[in-house]
């Protein structure tokens, strides 16, 4: 079953936001003091979330991205994660994490039946990545790679927020890793979700990542898989892994955006940007999985044909992205 949505569309990708807590309070992504404690009880249970993973695989929904928050600092995620790798029609499994815990948890992960991993990493410098995140270790971010590694992960996709002087000057670090260590660099551009006055100063266009790497390396363009992410992707010939350009704000990927969310307190939204979600919490309560379904299907119909946002143009509430899930 082939889920289109009203522009033709096919939507095949679900990303699930388990938390919204987190163990690091990335500067771009939450307030010094984390989140609020009133909302945790509004967080979904494990069978509200696998409830809905299973109604949407069943309308057809391939790959499912677990997010939050940091979704490895939850309690049982991993037997959720293994209950969930389980449900028939489900071919893909992705987690995104800050790697953190990855040193002790990337084997469990891995025999749970998670297929990838990306790795959210702003800095190659301990000194700036501990700014970013507001404490964060970089030395345990490299050590969770290790051991993603040796637990038979293939090498991870590392999403780095570009952010003007901040990590401006390491794109071209960033680039070199795609070389020779298999790895992904996603540069994706910084989204203006909390209240920050000025956040175009911050802003690097996709566009501009790309001339830069392109006046040091020549890029091929490499093609899309049918699970592909938002990015554009290119390589330098001959290295082993490929580079990204995720251009949220300055757009062109709407057009083929093939996702949904759902929020850790159990809202549906279909754009990122847009102000229009759906609450699945009544149909969640009574295990209404056709009220789900139809809630899915009504939001589907709806979804946008592009955001409102632009460098240009600001057009939406603030929103927590810790909530959402990015
Ligand atoms: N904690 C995990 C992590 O950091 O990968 C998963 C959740 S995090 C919200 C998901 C992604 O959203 C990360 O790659 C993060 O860098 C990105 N993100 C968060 N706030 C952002 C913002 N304001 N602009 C651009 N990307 C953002
Ligand atoms: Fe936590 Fe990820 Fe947000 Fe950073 S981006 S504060 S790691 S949820």
């Amino acid at each position: 079953m082939k889920l289109i949505d009203s522009f033709g569309r096919q939507i095949n990708y679900l990303r699930l936001s388990v938390t919204d807590r987190c163990n690091l309070r990335c500067k771009y992504c939450m307030s010094a003091d984390g989140v609020a404690a009133c909302q945790h009880n509004d967080i979904l249970p494990y069978e509200s979330l696998h409830l809905i993973a299973e109604t949407a695989i069943s309308m057809g929904i391939e790959k499912i991205r677990i997010t939050g928050g940091e979704p490895l600092v939850r309690n049982g995620i991993v037997p959720f994660l293994a209950r969930l790798s389980g449900i028939e029609g489900l071919r893909h499994l992705a987690l995104s994490t800050n790697g953190i815990l990855l040193p002790e948890m990337a084997q469990d992960l891995s025999l749970a039946g998670v297929q990838r991993l990306n790795i959210s990493m702003d800095s190659l410098q301990e000194e700036k990545y501990r700014k970013i995140t507001r404490g964060g270790e970089l030395k345990k971010v490299f050590e969770g790679l290790k051991a993603a590694a040796k637990a038979g992960f293939p090498p991870p996709k590392i999403n780095v927020v570009a952010m003007r002087g901040f990590n401006d000057d390491e794109i071209l670090d960033f680039t070199e890793m795609t070389k020779n260590y298999g790895f992904s660099v996603r540069f994706i551009e910084y989204m203006p979700t909390l209240d920050q006055a000025n956040w175009q100063k911050q802003e690097i266009s996709g566009q501009e990542i790309l001339d830069l790497i392109s006046s040091k390396y020549e890029l091929e363009e490499v093609e899309k898989g049918p699970y592909a992410g938002p990015s554009r992707d290119f390589r330098i010939p001959g290295a082993t892994g490929s580079i990204g350009i995720i251009t949220a704000v300055s757009g062109h990927f709407c057009a083929t955006c093939n996702r949904i969310r759902i929020t850790s307190t159990g809202k549906a939204k279909s754009c990122l940007f847009s102000n229009q979600e759906t609450d699945l919490n009544p149909w969640l309560q009574s295990g209404d999985k056709a009220g789900i379904r139809q809630q899915l299907e009504e939001l589907i119909e709806k979804k946008p044909e592009c955001h409102a946002l632009s460098i240009n143009g600001y057009e939406h509430d603030n929103f927590l992205m810790s909530q959402v899930g990015g």
